[in-house]
């Protein structure tokens, strides 16, 4: 009998998520490739074999009776490395004031952008890191995490080799984003920061992103300075992403699919006009629902209506100091109440797609061999649990590239 690393075994539902290597869209979204009562076998890291009839000898036997098995979560949007925390803007939000208004009142944005530019290196890594830990314990496996809370070249790429320190020293794979774009600096025009955004920033950004995203919105960055942005980006080799229709419909959607984008995000506010042409276009549609539900708001971007528009919808956390989530199960369970996907639906839109939303479907997001053995064991017998059972941490077991963490 070959012996494996880890052999994990007699699970009552084995989520492989095996299947086309592309993003999954409409029905698709739904197909699990579940096994039933099914094994893994697992070694050097990597998955060998999943099935239902397996035998193996192993240094480890795990009996996950009565468990879900399946791909670790991938959360592709977050703003992982910040400093600081505004606890102090719920008694404002509470009181029905908006983002804007509290942006107004020193908090918002700009008070974690200073924060985060007075903070040291040691600092962000040490609070950075917590978070991650924190992902990780609730099964997220893989992350992308954007920089966008320095507006300026020196502390912009200060995140991003943060970000890049994480990536080495923790279990979690990092995959970064360029996020320059997140806020105009009160220091600087909208024009003239978008020229030193593009003059300035994105030639020393290269070897430290994959990808060049914008904040595009209202009273932020116009279609024409994030199309310049992202542009600009594609130059260096920065696949472009993009904030889109979170606040109004700016047409954010439809740049996103002229401009090739791999994701839009929020897109709460999005045109039918815009979803129609993501769908034809493939852009992932990512999913935030923990933004409105922090920011008490009753609408949700229509998860519904994408999906059967052919979008392919990926779910993230939105971690960042107005969002501070790091619980993938969370999204899937909001993603469920308040976005009507279905419990298949929102698995795949938490790890498959999820993991085409950051290019890194090639080596996660499925259990198939020769992928990476990122693998989490839940506590409850099958993937509707995971909405149904909520506000509790589901996840018993991690395995990250082949270790229990
Ligand atoms: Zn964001």
């Amino acid at each position: 009998m070959e012996t494996v690393d880890i052999f994990i075994k007699n699970a009552s539902e084995l989520i492989t998520m095996d299947g086309p290597n592309r993003p999954r869209i409409k029905k698709e979204m739904c197909e699990l490739s579940i096994i039933e009562n099914g094994s893994v076998a697992i070694k050097n890291g990597k998955i060998v074999e999943t099935g239902n009839d397996l035998e193996y000898g192993a240094e480890k036997t795990i009996d996950a009776s009565g468990k879900t098995v399946m791909p670790g979560f991938i959360d592709p949007h977050t703003h992982l490395v910040f400093a600081g925390s505004r606890e102090f803007e719920l008694d404002m939000k509470l009181k029905g004031l908006s983002y804007m208004e509290i942006l107004k009142k020193g908090g918002g944005i700009f008070y974690t952008v200073n924060e985060t530019r007075k903070a040291t290196n040691e600092e962000l890594l040490k609070q950075s890191k917590k978070r991650l830990d924190i992902m990780i314990s609730h099964g997220t496996t893989t992350c992308e995490a954007k920089s966008g809370y320095g507006l300026d070249a020196e502390t912009e790429l200060k995140m991003l080799e943060i970000q890049k320190k994480l990536n080495d020293i923790h279990p979690m794979d990092i995959v970064s984003t360029f996020l320059g774009a997140h806020a105009i600096p009160k220091e600087h025009s909208a024009d003239d920061y978008v020229d030193i955004i593009i003059s300035e920033m994105l030639p020393q950004v290269k070897g430290l992103a994959m990808f060049c995203d914008v904040f595009c919105e209202k009273g932020v960055f116009t279609i024409d300075q994030s199309r310049r942005i992202l542009e600009a980006g594609k130059k260096y080799g920065l696949i472009p992403k993009i904030h889109a229709d979170e606040i109004v419909d700016t047409g954010g959607a439809s740049l996103a699919a002229e401009i090739g984008a791999i994701s839009a995000d929020h897109l709460l506010m999005s045109s039918d006009k815009g979803i129609n042409e993501m769908a034809r276009k493939g852009v992932i549609g990512v999913m935030l629902p923990g933004t409105p539900f922090s920011l008490m708001q009753d609408n949700y971007a229509p998860a519904r209506k994408m999906i059967d528009s052919g979008v392919p919808i990926a779910l993230a956390t939105d971690l960042n100091p107005n969002c501070w989530v790091e619980n993938m199960q969370f999204m899937i369970q909001l993603g469920c109440f308040n976005m009507k996907m279905t419990p298949a639906e929102a698995v795949t839109a938490a790890t498959f797609n999820a993991a085409c939303a950051i290019g890194v479907n090639d080596t996660v997001g499925s259990l198939e061999e020769g992928k990476k053995a990122d693998v989490i064991i839940l506590g409850c017998p099958n993937h509707k649990s995971i909405p149904y059972h909520f506000g509790v941490n589901l996840v018993e077991t991690v395995i990250k590239n082949g270790k229990i963490i």
